[in-house]
């Protein structure tokens, strides 16, 4: 798979890209990671690639056209104008890094996996021309209901999520089937009255009815004991059923806890 990151700060990504699984993934030449400084898509001494908001306003605002070349000059091809607009191939997603995007969950990693290739326009100043958003990008996506200085964190985060879903990235490919996100159906998941005898029957990929998340269960290692909390005795005894049943109990109540609208209402409960 193939990243195109479109930035104003190259010197960014270094560091980030070359550490565990994102090393190893452009190593082997699962991942192909290329970084595009917007500035080279300039045409004056100065390099600009921002100007004033009409209408007034605060700050600058990126032009649209280093932006548009840009990502002709990467994809080989026009994208043609308001008279013909050329769509991208269906292989390749255009995503606008912007708090004002569609929120980035881990479906849409799932969907990126799926692509050929990924180019990522990251925003600053106080975003981008509007026109990259409608007529240039596939998708204006948010990483969270925050503000960020700059589009480059953004990019890596989905870089990073994505790369890890792409088979072979991870050592154990069960790793990434069993983790926090995965979606389960509430067909046949209900928990029972008694707090001491959950036995929920989630299947995480069983066809769904409706659809909701879990995170991921509580893990431990050794040692058994730490300054006197104990790890749970079921996950020393062996007995892979029980531990299996604890987990997934042990993953509804994390979700009950910490992200309860992941759950459907009958499985969180009054
Ligand atoms: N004026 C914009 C607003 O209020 O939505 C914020 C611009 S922000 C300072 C500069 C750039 O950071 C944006 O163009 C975008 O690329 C990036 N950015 C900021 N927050 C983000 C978020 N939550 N998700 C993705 N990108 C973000």
């Amino acid at each position: 798979m193939r990243f195109d990151l479109i930035t104003i700060f190259p010197e960014f990504f270094t560091g980030p890209l070359d550490h565990g699984i994102l090393r190893r993934a452009r190593e082997t030449g699962l991942v192909n990671v290329n970084i595009q400084d917007l500035r080279e898509f300039t045409k004056d001494k100065h390099r600009t690639v921002d100007d004033r908001p009409f209408g007034g306003g605060e700050g600058m605002v990126l032009k649209p056209a280093p932006l548009f070349e840009a990502v002709e000059s990467l994809l080989g091809r026009s994208m043609g104008d308001a008279a013909q607009p050329q769509p991208p191939d269906p292989k390749t997603a255009i995503v606008l890094l912007s708090a004002a995007g569609k929120l980035f969950h881990q479906e849409t990693a799932r969907r990126f996996a799926q692509l050929d290739r990924i180019l990522f326009i990251c925003g600053r100043y106080e975003g981008v021309d509007e026109r990259v958003a409608t007529y240039l990008a596939t998708e204006e996506i948010s990483i969270g209901d925050y503000v960020l200085s700059g589009g480059e964190l953004a990019a890596m985060l989905i870089l990073d999520s994505v790369t890890r879903l792409l088979p072979g990235a991870l050592g154990n490919e069960a790793s990434s089937q069993n983790e926090s996100f995965a979606a389960v159906s509430n067909a046949s998941a209900t928990l029972t009255e008694n707090e001491d005898d959950r036995s929920p029957n989630f299947s995480r990929h069983s066809p769904l009815a409706t659809r909701h998340f879990l995170l991921d269960y509580p893990h431990y290692t050794r040692p058994a004991e730490y300054r006197g909390w104990q790890v749970p005795e079921v996950l020393i005894g062996g007995n892979h059923a029980e531990v299996a049943k604890w987990r997934s109990a042990a993953a509804i109540e994390k979700t009950r806890r910490n992200r309860p609208d992941l759950l459907a209402p009958e499985v969180l409960g009054p």
